[in-house]
């Protein structure tokens, strides 16, 4: 029978009521009391390194959770890591990268609704993840209301309703029905698996909107290493406020830019139009192409982590990672 290490990190499927809203209360070996017929599909282990809101996840976080799948890597077939659903997709992109070329599945799931709620998804989808977790893809990964989506593609776009997740500009992986998992891709690991350790945190993200002048750019650069600018359309800068000259002066003293996207699907191309085609000709920014914003956060502040030399920076940047981006140029 296969060895699952279960993780928790609290959530909604560990929430109970308080005075001021649900709060995370239940361990996971509480959360695996409500699932007894577990047993009949693997042997678990149960660890609790945080109790939070996924609210209060961070990057350090996501190197606690990395760190603990570490300890335990050789012991276990695979891992679940029960998750709040509100920056699941910010965890997942951070562990893509900080856990490497796993053969072994890290799924995590969480629901929209507490695990003793009546109805409540927790059951389905934690089910969902241990069998995934025996019987799927390695790699980081997604199990929730059915659909298996890669740890670098997901996006949580219902904040209610139980299908809260997508899968942007990349297909499902799998789609699970009662316990039977449908693998549609396959994701063969090649290298041996590898970890990281360091990120740097210091990266920021800031969203345009009509009529944003460039000091807003000016405050988000002395603030952070590296800024993510999510632009409009396939990208661009705003032509009456001069964040061209602002970016570039910052790019010159070692700041880090990505221009991506604030639509949410098929992603970024400078190159179209006049806001954006300067910008990308003469100054070395980055852009994101396709993938989604939580990764190339996830992704710069983990190569920001182990350098900030722009030539290896953009190297690794477009060097693709669990198939976080598959467009980059033309
Ligand atoms: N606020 C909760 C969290 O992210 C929402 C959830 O888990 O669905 O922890």
């Amino acid at each position: 029978m296969k060895r699952i290490l279960m993780i928790g990190t609290g959530g909604t499927i560990a929430s109970d009521k308080t005075n001021d809203g649900l709060a995370p209360e239940l361990t996971s070996k509480q959360l695996l009391e409500f699932l007894p017929d577990i047993e009949k599909v693997c042997k678990v282990d149960c660890v609790q390194p945080y109790s939070l809101d996924s609210t209060n996840i961070a990057p350090q976080h996501w190197l606690g959770i990395a760190q603990v799948i570490k300890e335990s890597y050789d012991a276990y077939d695979g891992f679940v890591i029960a998750h709040g659903t509100d920056t699941m997709a910010y965890t997942a992109a951070g562990l893509s990268y900080l856990i490497q070329n796993s053969a072994k599945p890290i799924v995590l799931t969480g629901a929209q609704k507490p695990i003793w709620f009546d109805g409540t998804d927790s059951k389905r989808n934690l089910y969902d993840a241990f069998s995934y977790a025996c019987g799927g893809c390695g790699g980081v990964q997604i199990v929730f209301n059915g659909k298996v989506i890669l740890g670098t593609r997901a996006r949580k776009t219902y904040s209610k309703s139980f299908q809260a997740f997508s899968s942007v500009n990349y297909p499902t992986l799998a789609v699970i029905d009662e316990g039977r998992i449908l693998q549609y891709i396959t994701l063969p690991q090649t290298a041996p698996v590898k970890f990281y350790d360091t990120l740097n945190a210091n990266v920021g993200l800031l969203k345009l909107v009509p009529g944003i002048t460039a000091d807003v750019v000016q405050f988000m650069m002395d603030r952070y290493d590296g800024l993510i600018i999510e632009s409009f359309g396939v990208g661009g800068l705003p032509e009456y406020s001069d964040f061209y000259t602002v970016i570039k002066q910052n790019v010159e003293k070692g700041k880090r830019v990505i221009m991506t996207t604030q639509v949410p699907n098929e992603g970024s191309d400078l190159t179209v139009y006049h806001v954006g085609g300067r910008l990308k000709r003469t100054v070395d920014i980055l852009e994101a192409y396709d993938m989604t914003t939580e990764t190339a956060l996830a992704k710069l502040m983990w190569i920001m982590g182990q350098t900030n030399d722009y030539d290896e920076i953009e190297k690794a940047f477009y060097s693709p990672v669990a198939n976080d981006i598959l467009h980059f140029g033309n």
